[in-house]
């Protein structure tokens, strides 16, 4: 399996340190050939091979990590944001309006099944759904959804084969009006290849009626080709959320790594088995550590980090305490805060601080530069004890900086300020979170 070979691939990085090029390069070829047998598109692969080399080489390793480990740290990172980072919840109108979703997909792909698992789950969080009945070219097809919607409790509407989809799922809105119920689940037809007509029947249903959400279903199994359909679908009739289903039977994850990124819409749900209860919410995470398969390896990754941030947040607060915060560490600071961006904007994400800092400007690159040439001109004793540096001192640093004296006094200052800033800061690092403010 894919997380086998990649186990093989970082078992290889060998020592201690900085990642090298070299390392990186020949783990990464490998790890490519990997994602590569696992089914995922082959541009997706190169993009994410990409941005782990950019992001691992030169990297130092963590204490306490092996560099193969330090490398899945940064392969498992960049899935997540493969896979769209956050969880994508399903888009529904308040309840006490109607909401249309129609679900589209090749035959066999798991819409019908999905549809009742689905309806028992918004059934639950007080939706009263009622399935519809659109692939009219199979009757078992009818059959099928209403003995599902029957296991679930839920209602089914069909008016056999004898009608259109159009006028079925019209009908159904009627039908859903009349009765009460505010969500609709539109079952629609497959075929085997995607196909023209099935296109524009799924268009000419939206135009009918009012839906909301364009589910689209695919099997995990098919890989790429769950890829190329979802591309067609979202071109052809426009798709807002994708369900992937049969994981339960994948394990190589092709579909699931790509299918995002190719297409720029979200997974939705994954299908783990036949069951009725078996659809699960998509979580990036949780799937990037099912395909790597290490997940004790990524619960070590998890808390080595919370140390990590931990001991530097505490080696702060220690210092600011002490009051022994000194240029060094302002440098250090400057580098943080300057990968990070504008403070003030990162000031107004803390509850509360929002407004106290608001005007509060970082100077811009070229003056960081400039406070950094006067920071290098001081001696190692200046840069521990900024207290000892007086007027004849300014004058020698301003020299070796090449700047006027005035410019050497300024940062005295805005060093005070940004002390007095750090102070506050620490205090609410210890309160509010247990990650630094600055990992
Ligand atoms: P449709 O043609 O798109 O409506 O597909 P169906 O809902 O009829 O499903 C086709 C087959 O896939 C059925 O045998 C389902 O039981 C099976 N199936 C659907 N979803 C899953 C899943 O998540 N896991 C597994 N193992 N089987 C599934
Ligand atoms: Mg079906």
């Amino acid at each position: 399996s894919l997380s086998d070979k990649l186990q093989n691939v970082f078992k290889k990085l060998k020592g201690k340190g900085r990642l090298t090029e070299a390392d990186v390069k020949a783990a990464l070829k490998e790890v490519k050939m990997a994602l590569l047998e696992a089914d995922v598109n082959f541009k997706v692969v190169k993009q994410f091979t990409k941005s782990v080399e950019e992001r691992a080489v030169g990297t130092d390793v963590m204490n306490s990590l092996t560099p193969g480990q330090m490398v899945i740290k940064i392969v498992n990172e960049e899935m997540i944001k493969l896979m769209g980072s956050e969880t994508t919840t399903l888009e529904l109108n308040p309840r006490n309006e109607l909401t249309i979703i129609m679900m589209a997909g090749l035959q066999g792909a798991g819409k019908t099944t999905t549809i009742a698992k689905l309806a028992g789950q918004l059934k639950v969080k007080n939706y009263s759904p009622l399935l519809v009945a659109c692939d009219v070219y199979r009757p078992a097809a009818i059959k099928q959804l209403q003995i599902n919607g029957e296991k679930q409790g839920v209602p089914v509407f069909s008016m056999g084969d004898g009608h259109s989809p159009v006028n079925i799922a019209k009908a159904a809105v009627e039908h859903a009006q009349k009765n009460g119920q505010n969500l609709i689940l539109i079952d629609t037809a497959g075929r085997l290849h995607i196909d023209e007509n099935m296109m524009d029947e799924l268009t000419a249903i939206k135009e009918a009626v009012p839906v909301k959400q364009t589910l689209l279903v695919v099997d995990a199994m098919t890989g790429q080709d769950a890829v190329n359909v979802a591309s067609t679908f979202n071109e052809k009739v426009g798709v807002d959320g994708i369900i992937i289903t049969k994981m339960d039977g994948d394990t190589r994850g092709g579909a699931a790594l790509s299918i995002r990124a190719v297409t720029g819409k979200p997974i939705l749900y994954v299908g783990m088995g036949e069951k009725l209860s078996d659809l699960e919410q998509f979580y990036p995470d949780r799937m990037a550590s099912r395909i790597l398969g290490m997940g004790d390896i990524l619960s070590l990754i998890d808390k080595v980090q919370a140390e990590v941030d931990e001991e530097k947040a505490r080696d702060m607060e220690r210092k600011l305490r002490k009051a022994d915060f000194d240029f060094n560490d302002f440098l250090d600071q400057f580098a943080q805060l300057r990968k990070m961006g504008n403070i003030g904007d990162l000031m107004g994400m803390i509850p509360g601080m929002g407004s106290k800092m608001k005007g509060m400007e970082m100077p811009d690159d070229k003056s960081i530069k400039r406070i950094e040439s006067i920071i290098l001109s001081m001696t190692a004793q200046e840069r521990s004890h900024p207290d000892i540096i007086n007027p004849s001192r300014k004058r020698r640093i301003a020299a070796g900086a090449g700047v006027e004296v005035a410019e050497v006094n300024r940062l005295m200052k805005q060093f005070d300020q940004s002390k007095k800033m750090m102070k506050q800061m620490s205090g609410m690092m210890g309160k509010k979170s247990k990650r630094g403010l600055f990992n």
